[in-house]
C-alpha cells in the first residue's frame, strides 16, 4: 500500500510503477526543446514544445508510443538519477532525487492538477508548437525564467 508521502519514505528506485508516473506533474517543462553545448554539456531551454505534446493540458498526446515517435524523448527512470541535473529545478524527479519534499502546487500534495497551471509552473501560456517555431536559437529561455515563475508560488 502507498503511505501519503511515498516520496519522501522511499528511494526513487524502490517505487512502483504507479508511484513513479504519479510523481509527474505534467508540467510539460521537459516536453521543451534543449539545445547542449557541446563543449561545457550545458543544457539551454527553449519555448518551444516537442510536437507531441498538447500545450493546453501539457501531457504527451501520445505517451506509450512517444519514444517510437520520438526517438529524442528522454525515459526517466530512476537507474539515471546522476544524470537529472537537465532537468527544470522545479521537476519532481530532480526534487527527490536531491531528498527535497515536493511544492505545494505538486497534485499528489494539492490533489488537483490545477494547481500546476495556477501556479504557472507549466507551460500551457508561453509554450509554442515546433511547427511554427522556425529556427530553435531564436527561442532560447534563460532557466532564470524558469525560477521567476517559482516567485508566484503560493
Ligand atoms: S519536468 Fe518533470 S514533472 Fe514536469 S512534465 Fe517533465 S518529468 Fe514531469
Ligand atoms: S514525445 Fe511526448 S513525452 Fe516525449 S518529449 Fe514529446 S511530448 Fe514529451
Amino acid at each position: 500500500m502507498t503511505s501519503p508521502k511515498f516520496w519522501l519514505d522511499k528511494k526513487l528506485s524502490e517505487m512502483t510503477n504507479e508511484e513513479w508516473e504519479s510523481l509527474c506533474d505534467g508540467c510539460g517543462r521537459c516536453c521543451l526543446h534543449k539545445l547542449e553545448d557541446y563543449e561545457t554539456g550545458e543544457v539551454a531551454y527553449t519555448n518551444v514544445a516537442c510536437r507531441l505534446l498538447d500545450i493546453t493540458s501539457c501531457r504527451c498526446k501520445n505517451y506509450p508510443m512517444r519514444q517510437k515517435l520520438i526517438p529524442d524523448c528522454v525515459l526517466l527512470t530512476a537507474d539515471q538519477v546522476q544524470e537529472f541535473h537537465w532537468l527544470p529545478e522545479a521537476c519532481a524527479y530532480r526534487l527527490i532525487s536531491e531528498g527535497k519534499d515536493l511544492y505545494p502546487w505538486h497534485p499528489l500534495v494539492s490533489g488537483t492538477p490545477d494547481t500546476v497551471h495556477k501556479a504557472l509552473i507549466s507551460v500551457r501560456d508561453w509554450a509554442i508548437p515546433e511547427q511554427v517555431a522556425g529556427d530553435l536559437e531564436d527561442h532560447i529561455i534563460q532557466r532564470g525564467d524558469f525560477r521567476a515563475k517559482k516567485d508566484v508560488l503560493p
